[in-house]
């Protein structure tokens, strides 16, 4: 598993072999004998795994260097360069026999018949938008047959981030373990603290080192017109920190820490827990964790893992059309802020369609300035003026799920 910044590897298939005398010995340890912990179903074998053979690596950056300092893959020489395309040709020439394909790209531009490929699929990345894509993406290939899942079908989602002093690592089975939207309420938003708490009535040291990261910087420009805050640079964080100082002495706030500056910025990849969990999954030699890690070492080191349980009307697996309660009075608008505020389903820009006397009828869509400016006027419209009716279906899309999904309304009195 590649420790970049925020990748994302998958695993699929076996590669060509590159063997040598005692190469596997430390995994036929693993492999070759049974414990407590083994899988109920694994056997032992002397037919040792060899490694993961054909790994595919997908991540947009580029090598920063700022990016140097906390990984073992990048060089000064490779300074601007894909880190994808670094990374495979660092593992390609380390590894024998490894073949790693990097992919300088979203995880979005590819499609179906691309994730199908995998046997197990490893995201490490910082944002839940792309997370609930990829997620939406893997419970999209699950195959029913008469409603029955398919296992087949299933690849293992293994989900692994850091926020602050927080980490967790986690085990999806799609369609059978709790997915990234059946949790969605565990995950805080992008942006910790409402703003106001922020900009006026501070009181936790968090909120001073946000002020300063969000509001300060760019008003200041402490290093200059269009230096963004680089969280791996020193002298911003010691910037950052001095004036985080500053705002809490104003407020009597106690906690702000070089340290705790330092974790605003960090999102370390736990790659090793990750890592552990696909050889589980892989080999069977062990039961894979079940199914959600958190660990904190805001004070000391914690860790603990308990079991996410699935969501019965998740939007994203539950397969249960999700119904939408309004009065017929209620406009659109209403509709758009409960998509994007309620807790479950979080949207990001949601683009609704209704068919309305038998034609497809765009109701509203963001993300197209000339579509967006078209369809405003009907957000301040009622669900009735706009011609809906009881039991109908929208169909709404959204960038965090790759497949349109359907809702359907069921009017108030
Ligand atoms: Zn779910």
């Amino acid at each position: 598993m590649a420790d970049l910044d925020e990748p994302m590897v998958v695993d699929g298939g076996t590669g060509t072999r590159c063997e040598w005398e005692g190469r596997w010995n430390h995994v036929r340890k693993f492999l070759e004998r049974s414990g407590p912990f083994t899988h109920p179903d694994f056997e032992a074998s002397t037919e040792a795994l060899s490694g993961f053979c054909n790994i595919h690596v997908v991540d947009m950056d580029t090598i920063d260097v700022s990016n140097l300092n906390r990984q073992f893959l990048f060089r000064p020489k490779d300074v601007g360069r894909p880190k994808a395309d670094v990374a495979a040709e660092f593992i390609n020439s380390r590894i024998p026999g490894c073949c790693v394909v990097p992919h300088c790209k979203k995880i979005q531009d590819f499609d179906e018949t691309f994730y199908r490929q995998f046997h197990i699929i490893v995201c490490g990345l910082d944002s839940i938008v792309a997370r609930r894509w990829m997620n939406g993406m893997l419970l999209s290939l699950l195959v029913y047959e008469d409603g029955v899942l398919d296992p087949s079908s299933i690849i293992p989602l293994i989900d692994g981030g850091t926020e602050g002093f927080k980490g967790n690592a986690r085990v999806i089975l799609p369609g059978m373990t709790a997915c990234i939207d059946c949790t969605l309420e565990l995950y805080p938003p992008q942006i910790n603290f409402p703003m106001c708490t922020i900009a006026s009535m501070p009181r936790l040291p968090e909120h001073c080192i946000e002020y300063v990261r969000i509001l300060l910087w760019p008003k200041e420009k402490p290093f200059g017109d269009g230096v963004g805050l680089d969280g791996d640079d020193p002298d911003h964080i010691q910037w950052v920190y001095q004036k985080s100082l500053e705002r809490a002495a104003e407020f009597s706030i106690t906690g702000v820490t070089y340290r705790l500056t330092q974790a605003c910025f960090s999102s370390l990849f736990d790659s090793a827990a990750c890592a552990t969990e696909v050889f589980k999954i892989a080999s069977s030699a062990y039961i894979p964790l079940n199914n959600y890690m958190v660990f904190n070492d805001v004070d000391g080191l914690y860790t603990y893992t308990f079991e996410a349980e699935r969501k019965e009307n998740c939007s994203a697996c539950s397969q249960v059309p999700q119904d939408l309660h309004f009065s017929p009075s209620s406009k659109l608008q209403e509709v758009l802020d409960y998509l994007t505020e309620s807790a479950s389903l979080q949207m990001k820009s949601p683009a609704i369609t209704a068919t309305v006397e038998g034609k497809n009828k765009t109701l509203y869509l963001q993300s197209v300035a000339s579509i967006e400016q078209r369809t405003r006027p009907n957000l301040s419209k009622t669900l009735k003026e706009l011609g809906l009716s009881d039991g109908q279906e929208l169909a709404i899309a959204d960038v965090t799920t790759p497949q349109t999904m359907l809702f359907r309304l069921s009017f108030t009195s």
